[in-house]
């Protein structure tokens, strides 16, 4: 009680937090102050991607702090070249920006786009098309990106250029893209929307007629990205490649990252004194980064996400509370008959297992390292609730 009372006292309350203190985790399980484990179907809003402390993550990230912390970007750092080496032939990209947060990562995918617009049309085609229940971050230009009428209250005035299309709409997209539109961003699932995959043809529609007119298609894969959903990136699953992809929570292991990812088209549009970040590509989180890499890159590994959600989704069919199942890999959504998700994952802590909520539904994130039979327990816990 003396953490939360300190913490209430100097730490501004911009979240509802449940009463846990936790202190340590190993692998894909918490312990809180008191010594109490939690089986982890969280992994901090998708960052732990390796789990708590994973073994090569934690040998990687502590001999870099060892060596060197960090330098600015006035320098080359051996880490960050390997980093964005892998990267790029991970995701078949040429070059990436990195800077420290998922709203970092689209800043920059913004900017980017912006100015590619304007070095080749000139002003006024800036409007960029986001789609309604969608989420972007948290800084000002990011939430006037997030199509939710609910994040656009107090803060105005809110950044121009920004125009929703209602999310698997084809018409409303057609009606909406005019020679003011430089670029179309999306989630392909919708995460902190209730996770809402978007539908196939509403994302061929997209890619089509960007590409009939030069316009920009981002993906923002900040929580869909590096493995969560069972493919390094999602886009591979909907069988696009977008001009530019976001990338954060998961892709340091649980170590604050960005990065915009661009093809070759888009590689130079973004020159010095345009962008930067004094942490962008820190060592430490690179180092983190290049051990999360490694193991999405083991064809095994990453298979393993789609026959872990498989078990996962046919466990939770026998659940008769649960209405219905989103997602995809490891990420997914539960709608409930009865039940409130808030209550339902206040309840799951109580008998030791962390979940988050997303919108109405109770969402699942567990560290793409789980466990089968950390996953039989987790479905053990809900099962006893749902009931
Ligand atoms: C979490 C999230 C963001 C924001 O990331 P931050 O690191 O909190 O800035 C942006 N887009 C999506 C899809 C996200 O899930």
């Amino acid at each position: 009680m003396e953490t939360i009372k300190k913490f209430n006292e100097h730490v501004m309350a911009t979240y509802g937090r449940f009463d846990l203190v936790l202190e340590k985790g190993k692998n894909q399980q918490a312990t809180d102050e008191n010594g109490k484990k939690y089986i982890d179907f969280g992994s901090g809003i998708g960052t732990n991607s390796l789990g708590y402390c994973n073994d090569d993550w934690v040998e990687a990230v502590c001999n870099q702090v060892k060596s060197m912390q960090h330098t600015s970007n006035y320098y080359y750092t051996k880490v960050q070249s390997e980093f964005a080496e892998k990267l790029c032939e991970a995701t078949g990209y040429d070059k990436v920006f990195f800077g420290n947060s998922g709203a970092e990562a689209n800043e920059c995918a913004i900017k980017l786009a912006r100015k590619y617009s304007f070095d080749k049309y000139g002003k006024g085609r800036h409007n960029i098309i986001t789609l309604t229940n969608s989420f972007h971050g948290r800084t000002l230009c990011t939430l006037s990106a997030t199509g939710q009428d609910s994040f656009h209250n107090y803060f105005f005035p809110f950044v121009e250029g920004f125009i929703n299309v209602e999310t698997n709409n084809i018409e409303d997209l057609k009606s909406k893209i005019d020679s003011s539109v430089c670029a179309v961003m999306f989630e392909f699932v919708q995460g902190e929307g209730g996770v809402i995959p978007l539908e196939k043809s509403f994302v061929n529609a997209i890619f089509d007629i960007c590409k009939e007119k030069d316009i920009i298609t981002i993906a923002d894969e900040v929580q869909t990205g590096m493995g969560r959903t069972g493919a390094v990136l999602t886009s591979k699953l909907y069988d696009v490649t977008p001009d530019l992809t976001t990338l954060a929570k998961g892709l340091a292991g649980g170590i604050p990252i960005g990065a915009c990812l661009a093809n070759e088209k888009y590689s130079n549009v973004l020159t010095a004194g345009t962008h930067g970040s004094t942490f962008g590509g820190n060592p430490i989180a690179c180092a983190g980064g290049n051990v999360v890499l490694d193991k999405i890159m083991n064809a095994e590994f990453i298979s393993e996400i789609g026959k872990k959600s498989e078990y996962i989704i046919n466990k939770l069919k026998n659940i008769s509370e649960i209405e219905k199942i989103d997602g995809l890999g490891l990420m997914l959504g539960l709608q409930l008959k009865t039940k409130k998700s808030v209550d339902v994952v206040k309840e799951a802590l109580e008998k030791g297992l962390l979940i988050l909520t997303a919108k109405e539904k109770a969402r699942l994130l567990p560290p793409l390292t789980i466990s089968y039979e950390e996953i039989d327990r987790a479905i053990e816990i809900l099962n006893s609730i749902l009931k």
